[in-house]
C-alpha cells in the first residue's frame, strides 16, 4: 500500500499485513507498547529493514526463547516489534508461558477491561458465547457504535483451539472471502470488552487518527467496510447491511461484504428486504410495508456500527439477551 504520508524517511510504501497496519499503527503512536506479527522467511529481510527506519526492536522471539509455536501457515516465524527494547524482551518472556496470559496482553496495550473479558472466553474454550457476542452483551449505549471496534471479522485469538469444527468453519470462512484481504480489516486488534469500552475508544481514536493521517484512502475504505449494520447470528453466520439503523430498524438495501457462511436462504431474504425490525425475540422482515420473513428461532442480534458514535455510556441495563434460541438453524 503507497502511503499519502511517509511513516520516515525512505517508508511510503507498506505491506497490509505483516505486520497489519493497525498493529503498526499502534506501536508507532505509542498505544501498544509491543506487537507481534507472523513472518515467511522471503519477508523476514523485508521486515527488518522497516524496523530499522522506523526505530523499532524486531526480536525473532522463537528464536529467543527457544521455542516454536503452531503456526496456520508453515514456515512462517513470529517477531515482536516494539521501540523499547528491555519492554520487548519482558514481553518475550511474558510470551513463553499461558500463566502470564494478562501480562502478555497488557504489554500489548490491551486495556485491561478488555483482557479481562478475553481471560472468561478463554474459560470456557471457546464452547460458551462468542466474543462479539460478549461484547454486545455488556455495551450500555444505546445509540450507533462506533464502526471503529468491530471486530466481527477479526478471528484473531477467536479460534476454539482443540475444536475442529470450528477450524472448518473458518477455512471454509476464508474460502467463501479468498478475494478479499480480511486479516487486515480491522481499527483495533484486540476485541473491546463492550462496543462503548471506553479505553478501546480513546486507544481506536488514536490508531484511526494515524490512519487517515497516512494513508487516508485506506481509512476511507476501513470505515466504508466496517460502519454498517450487521444482523449478526453467531461466530461465522452474520451479514453486514448496506444501509442505515435506528432503534433497533434498519432500512435495508442489500448485503455487504464479507460473505458469511449464513444460508443462502437467509442471504436471499435479507437480499429482498427494505426493512428489518430486530427486537429481543424476533427479527422481521418486510418488503413495502408487507411482513415477508420473521426469525423467531435462533434470532440475531442487530449490531449498528456507524460512522459516527451513540450517546457516551450512562447508567442502565447492558442489552437484553434474546430470548430465542440462539445458533438454531433456520
Ligand atoms: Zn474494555
Amino acid at each position: 500500500m503507497n502511503l499519502a504520508r511517509p511513516l520516515a524517511r525512505g517508508v511510503s510504501r507498506i505491506s497490509l499485513n505483516d505486520p497489519t497496519f493497525s498493529d503498526l499503527a499502534g506501536v508507532l503512536t505509542g498505544v501498544k507498547p509491543v506487537t507481534y506479527t507472523d513472518c515467511s522467511p522471503g519477508d523476514v529481510p523485508q521486515l527488518k529493514s522497516l524496523c530499522d527506519r522506523l526505530k523499532l526492536n524486531c526480536l525473532p522471539v522463537e528464536e529467543f526463547l527457544s521455542k516454536r509455536w503452531y503456526h496456520l501457515v508453515q514456515g512462517k516465524t513470529i517477531f515482536l516489534l516494539g521501540r523499547d527494547a528491555k519492554t520487548v524482551k519482558a514481553a518475550a518472556l511474558a510470551w513463553r508461558s499461558p500463566e502470564n496470559n494478562e501480562r502478555w496482553a497488557s504489554i500489548l496495550g490491551y486495556p485491561e477491561c478488555c483482557i479481562g473479558m478475553y481471560m472468561k472466553w478463554l474459560n470456557t474454550l471457546g464452547l460458551g458465547d462468542d466474543l462479539v457476542k460478549m461484547s454486545f452483551y455488556n455495551t450500555k449505549t444505546t445509540g450507533p457504535l462506533d464502526f471503529k471496534l468491530n471486530n466481527i471479522f477479526n478471528y484473531s485469538s477467536r479460534l476454539a483451539s482443540g475444536n475442529p469444527k470450528d477450524r472448518l468453519r473458518y477455512e471454509k470462512f476464508i474460502e467463501f472471502n479468498r478475494e478479499k484481504s480480511f486479516p487486515s480489516k480491522h481499527v483495533i486488534g484486540w476485541h473491546p470488552c463492550a462496543y462503548d469500552c471506553p479505553e478501546s475508544l480513546k486507544k481506536a481514536d488514536v490508531i484511526f487518527s494515524f490512519m487517515e493521517r497516512h494513508a487516508p484512502a485506506y481509512a476511507a475504505g476501513l470505515r466504508e467496510a466496517l460502519a454498517r449494520p450487521v444482523l449478526f447470528w453467531d461466530k461465522y453466520r452474520y451479514a453486514f447491511l448496506e444501509g442505515r439503523s435506528a432503534a433497533g430498524t434498519v432500512s435495508c438495501k442489500g448485503v455487504a461484504f464479507p460473505r458469511s457462511l449464513l444460508s443462502q436462504a437467509l442471504y436471499r431474504r435479507i437480499a429482498m428486504c427494505d426493512t428489518i425490525k430486530a427486537g429481543p425475540r424476533q427479527a422481521d422482515f418486510y418488503r413495502g410495508g408487507v411482513l415477508f420473513y420473521s426469525a423467531r428461532a435462533g434470532v440475531p442480534v442487530l449490531l449498528g456500527f456507524a460512522a459516527d458514535r451513540g450517546r457516551p455510556r450512562g447508567k442502565g441495563a447492558s442489552r437484553s439477551r434474546p430470548c430465542g434460541k440462539t445458533g438454531g438453524v433456520l
